[in-house]
């Protein structure tokens, strides 16, 4: 219909599609390259955010100060189940509608923070970019909603207070924040939408060990997954999306699975006339705040906003759309190739996959590390990757001596050990379970419980034991499922651990 309009706009049979004809020969006005893109980012970055566990409170702080702005308008459109208050900020005058909308799972947070480095640079004057300002406030009326889930983003967990997970409610509109979606979206009637959220760190690029570090889709509207002019305008929405992207970040763009979810919100959207992407941040490696994620959600919604505004989004192909690959799920946070494992007396070689699952302490996190899949792995990929031909597993021991608290050992100290073999250390000093201390060492401490190193490689087992040659020197060490080569002075000591 769109494409009609156009084509009956070139040749003037009607006077009255003047804007049609105004956008379309503005179209590509706006090329912004990566250095413009990456200066007005530093320039905006909501510095009050700086890592994934932000909560409520810091939010609503920060909405507070875009309401004395009065540049954004900001309105609360209700509450969360635990009555913590959901807010939407909206900017522009234009025409077209635009919802964006982020962590309706609360452990998902990576697009809010580049909704608020967002709002800043939309309050931003005279810096050279007031020319974008005046293009997406005349062309566009842009409504957000940032952490949908306030509950969830509390404990960092997915699902809402009422442990319903919110992307599954978008038919049933049982949980007070899905309802609240669903309402805004019958108000608005947006034609555009985003559908903000993070996906798992472990796909892959298929056929590449590169972590995808941003997925895209425009999610079906029905069961076989048809194209008409709504679904296609968020396939080119997701082409400039990802042709940016490739810039960034080559080779670790993918797509999420595509299959039809009658109670997903992306689905409903697009099926409700908006043509909605959805944005899944992932992985990358160094980057576990994903601060450099954020950075990338933050340039590619602007320049989807700017090509929404200009209608330039229209001149993709959604050819290119459908050749982003999927998500594959191979990667593993280690991979140790051709390690030799003895049990009950026979040795055998085989690969060792492990990943480090995050448990969440208030705003901070420790991991435990975990094996997650033995034998032949050839086609499974690591962050970090070892071939360890010739070496074999070696029990790692604990100190006889209790020390009486952290403090007395320092975290080089404590490699030192580690080099020696010796992975716990007990410690003496009472503490309360509850505030068993975080720490970054390179070695166990435990107090409550007794740690144990892994004595057997079994599935799902902790991944605490040594890679050792032929002569028994210790050349590795797998400790909480880091891989720390031995023979190397670590740059920084970062292992996230809790005494145990
Ligand atoms: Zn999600």
């Amino acid at each position: 219909m769109r494409n009609i309009l156009i084509l009956v706009c070139a040749i003037g049979i009607f006077t009255s599609c003047d804007a049609k004809k105004d956008t379309q020969m503005n179209i590509n006005a706006m090329k912004i390259d990566t250095t413009t893109f990456n200066s007005i980012y530093s320039k905006y970055k909501e510095s009050a955010l700086q890592h994934r566990r932000f909560k409520h409170y810091d939010v609503d702080s920060l909405v507070q100060i875009h309401k004395q702005r009065d540049i954004i308008a900001v309105q609360k459109i209700g509450e969360s189940f635990q009555k913590r208050a959901i807010y939407e900020l909206s900017y522009g005058s234009g025409d077209k509608t635009v919802m964006l909308w982020s962590q309706m799972h609360g452990d998902e947070p990576t697009a809010t923070m580049a909704l608020f480095d967002l709002f800043n640079f939309l309050e931003g004057k005279g810096d050279g970019y007031d020319d974008i300002r005046k293009l997406l406030s005349s062309k566009l009326n842009i409504h957000f909603i940032p952490m949908l889930n306030p509950d969830g983003a509390e404990l960092y967990t997915r699902r809402t207070a009422q442990s319903i997970d919110m992307n599954r409610d978008a038919r049933a509109g049982q949980t007070v924040e899905g309802a609240l979606l669903r309402a805004r979206a019958a108000a608005l009637k947006p034609q555009f939408g985003f559908n903000l959220h993070d996906q798992n760190i472990y796909y892959n690029v298929p056929g590449t060990k590169n972590p995808v570090s941003i997925s895209l889709l425009a999610p079906a509207f029905n069961e076989s997954r048809d194209i008409n002019e709504v679904r296609e305008g968020a396939m080119q929405m997701a082409v400039g999306m990802n042709n940016i992207l490739q810039q960034y970040i080559p080779d670790a763009v993918a797509k999420y699975d595509d299959t039809y979810t009658q109670r997903g919100f992306g689905d409903n959207f697009q099926s409700w006339g908006a043509s909605t992407v959805l944005i899944e941040s992932g992985g990358m490696k160094g980057d576990p705040e994903k601060q450099q994620i954020r950075k990338l959600n933050f340039i590619i919604i602007l320049n989807a906003l700017i090509e929404i505004a200009e209608g330039s989004y229209q001149n993709y192909d959604k050819k290119d759309y459908e050749d982003i690959p999927f998500n594959a799920s191979q990667l593993h946070d280690v991979v140790l190739r051709n390690v030799l494992v003895e049990r009950d007396a026979i040795v055998y070689k085989t690969d060792i996959a492990i990943r480090r699952n995050e448990r969440t302490v208030d705003r901070d996190f420790f991991v435990r590390g975990a094996i997650e899949d033995i034998g032949d792995l050839q086609e499974s990929f690591g962050y970090d990757e070892l071939d360890a031909e010739g070496l074999h597993v070696i029990q790692a021991k604990i100190q006889a001596n209790p020390i009486n608290d952290l403090s007395m050992l320092t975290e080089q100290a404590a490699f030192e050990l580690l080099k020696k073999g010796i992975m716990g250390v007990a410690v003496k000093k009472n503490v309360e379970p509850q505030t068993l201390p975080l720490h970054n060492y390179p070695i166990h401490f435990y107090k409550q419980t007794v740690f144990y190193p892994t004595t057997t490689i079994d599935l799902g087992g902790t991944a605490n034991f040594y890679l050792a040659d032929k002569e028994g020197d210790l050349k590795y060490a797998i400790f909480n499922g880091y891989l720390i080569d031995l023979s190397k002075q670590p740059e920084v000591f970062k292992y996230k651990s809790r005494v145990y």
